[in-house]
Order: C-alpha cells, then sequence, then structure tokens
C-alpha cells in the first residue's frame, strides 16, 4: 500500500484501493490519513480539515452557490471478502457497493475541483453502519456545522446511479391492550387483553398505504404490524397485550402529522409512540438539483429507506443519494458492482459540477 492514493487515477482504480484498505466501523483511522494525506498533496487548493476521523474538504471561490458530497470511509464487518477481487467487468469485495465506489468519485471529483462551478464541500465520515450517536455527521454538526452547509446535498451512497430523491420517514408505535386475568376454566370471569387485539390486526389488515407522487417522485407508505407480544401462562387469561406497529411515511407529513394519523387509524386503543425519525422532502425544484437531474439525464426516484439524506433535509437543505452500486447488496458477502457504474457517475458528477 503506497502511502498516498493519485486522486487523478481512473475511479475504477481509485475504488479498488480505498477497498484494499480495511475500515470497519471504528476502525478509519487508516483510511482517514490515507485519504487525508492525498487530498493534501493532490489538491492544494481545498481548505482541509478533520474531525476525528472524517475529513473535510472544501473550495472557497466564492461562487453564488455551494454543493456539499458526503460519503461515509467505514464499512460493515468483513465477511470473507477482503481484499477486492475483480472478475471482467465486475468488482467485488466489502465496501464495492456501500460505499469505496461513492468515495472514489469524491476523491476524483475533488482532485479536479479547483475551478469547479459551485464551490464544493466534500465531507468523508466515520461510524455511518452503527448507532446514530457515534455517526460522525453527528459529530461534525455539533462541532462544525458550517462545513455541512449549503444550497444542495448529494449523498453518494449506492442507488444504481440514478438520483434519489428524499426519503421516507419511520415511525414506530406501541398499542398496549389490558385485560382481566382468570383462569381459562373459568375465561367467562376475565378479559381477554390478547383478543383486544384483533380489531387492531382487522384495522391493519384492510389498511390501504398511500402512494403520493412528491416533485415527480412517487413514493410508497407503508404500515407493519413487526412484534406481538402476551400471555401469561397455559391456563390464564391474558391481562396484557402488545403490538408493535412500525409507519413508513412519505415526506409530504411531518413526524406530527404521521403520529395523528395513526392515533385516528388505531382510535379507541392506548397507543404509545417508541421511535421516530422524519423523512425528507425531495426538493429538487432547487436550481442546484435541477442541475443535477439534467446531468443525470434520467428521472429521478424515490428514496423509500431512511439514509443521511435525512439530517441534510433538516438543516434546510434539499439532499439526494447518488452513487454507483446496488443497494440491495450492500452489507451481503457477494458485494459487488459493475466497474462501469463508477465511471457513469463520475461522469455525471463531472458534467454537472466541472464541464
Ligand atoms: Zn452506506
Amino acid at each position: 500500500m503506497s502511502d498516498t492514493l493519485d486522486l487523478f487515477a481512473d475511479p475504477i482504480d481509485l475504488t479498488t484501493s480505498l477497498v484494499d484498505v480495511r475500515s470497519v466501523s471504528g476502525e478509519e483511522a487508516e483510511i482517514a490519513d490515507l485519504v487525508e494525506r492525498s487530498l493534501r498533496l493532490h489538491a492544494p487548493h481545498l481548505e482541509i480539515t478533520r474531525s476525528g476521523n472524517s475529513v473535510l474538504a472544501r473550495t472557497n471561490a466564492g461562487k453564488q452557490r455551494r454543493v456539499v458530497l458526503a460519503g461515509h470511509l467505514d464499512t460493515v464487518p468483513i465477511n470473507q471478502n477482503f481484499p477486492s477481487r475483480r472478475e471482467g467487468e465486475i468488482l467485488h469485495g466489502c465496501g464495492t457497493v456501500d460505499m469505496k465506489g461513492g468515495d472514489a468519485v469524491m476523491l476524483a471529483i475533488a482532485a479536479l475541483s479547483e475551478n469547479a462551478r459551485h464551490d464544493l464541500t466534500f465531507v468523508f465520515y466515520d461510524c455511518e453502519e452503527i448507532e446514530a450517536e457515534r455517526n460522525g455527521l453527528t459529530r461534525i454538526q455539533r462541532e462544525l456545522q458550517d462545513w455541512l452547509m449549503g444550497d444542495l446535498a448529494i449523498v453518494c451512497e449506492p442507488s444504481n446511479g440514478t438520483v434519489e430523491a428524499g426519503c421516507q420517514g419511520t415511525m414506530r408505535i406501541e398499542i398496549r391492550t389490558t385485560g382481566k386475568r382468570a383462569h381459562t376454566a373459568r375465561a367467562w370471569m376475565g378479559r381477554n387483553a390478547i383478543h383486544g387485539l384483533g380489531e387492531a390486526l382487522r384495522r391493519l389488515e384492510a389498511y390501504e398505504p398511500r402512494r403520493p407522487e412528491i416533485d415527480g417522485c412517487h413514493y410508497h407508505e407503508g404500515l407493519q404490524a413487526v412484534r406481538i407480544s402476551g400471555g401469561v401462562a397455559g391456563n390464564v387469561v391474558p391481562d396484557e397485550a402488545v403490538l408493535t406497529v412500525n409507519h413508513r411515511f412519505a415526506p409530504d407529513r411531518t413526524v406530527e402529522q404521521a403520529e395523528q394519523h395513526l392515533r385516528e387509524v388505531f382510535e379507541g386503543f392506548d397507543v404509545t409512540v417508541t421511535d421516530q425519525a422524519a423523512g425528507a422532502l425531495p426538493g429538487l425544484n432547487a436550481p442546484a438539483a435541477q442541475e443535477l437531474i439534467q446531468a443525470a439525464g434520467g428521472t429521478p426516484v424515490a428514496k423509500l429507506g431512511w439514509t443521511d439524506v435525512a439530517r441534510f433535509a433538516a438543516l434546510g437543505m434539499p439532499a439526494v443519494n447518488f452513487g454507483p452500486g446496488d443497494p440491495t447488496l450492500a452489507h451481503t458477502q457477494e458485494e459487488n458492482v459493475p466497474v462501469q457504474q463508477i465511471t457513469g457517475c463520475f461522469d455525471v458528477l463531472k458534467r454537472f459540477l466541472l464541464d
């Protein structure tokens, strides 16, 4: 391993070099050092700073708009898929999809960014694959928030090279029923809390999720029971039961509106919200977002899962996912990326930001 990367090399080769540096969450010092050294050597026009094992770099050319590109440097634990392995036009290995292809594209753009059309900020961060409190973006937002601000955020997570806009919110609730214990031999003396959930389950079964269109993106909501618990013993009428329900809601609803909706759906039941995260509106009408979509050439699609895009949206910025790789292969042992997708994403960002 050489001690710097050639950032002017083909982004495919850059991806390979990044994949071949182990960087499981919490162990990103080596890759962060490598990224920082390489940027300092090949992109002296950038202002560079460090926050833990995150590396931040930006241009300060006084342009009218600023675009923020973000990519995490960590991977999930290695699973007999390290180092990388090239088979024809496919690159295999841990991090090829999630998300060192995206990181490589960002580095290649950073090296060429001296005369970019917009001011650019590059955020290479640590600990994305683990709990939110340790996520590098949480720390950066606390300590260096101005480094995250701009007119558009592009999170270069795998999106099959299409622009995925916004993301759906998520909310978990518990529906609790109570009854009265009794011996099952004299069941009429009690009240069965598990039976009490029957009506809630019927409402779930009959539920028709919304499929709203926002800025041309089609979202698809969900309302699913994900856990059920209750029961005392094999001969006791149970006096308590709990049904856990997960709601995925389109970003035209706030967390408060989603909660209000669930309280209406389960009217008459005891409902407690246990977990929530707001979605992110696609914000595709913003001028910088329009330019990106034009450069990408396709139709943007809705992001259905929750990603760090929502953090940027919470800062009031339009934010999209755009990166090489099939997201359904992320975190799998057979993680692999067709190398043309890396080239394709690089070409789109080059058209959008540099040409
Ligand atoms: Zn990822």
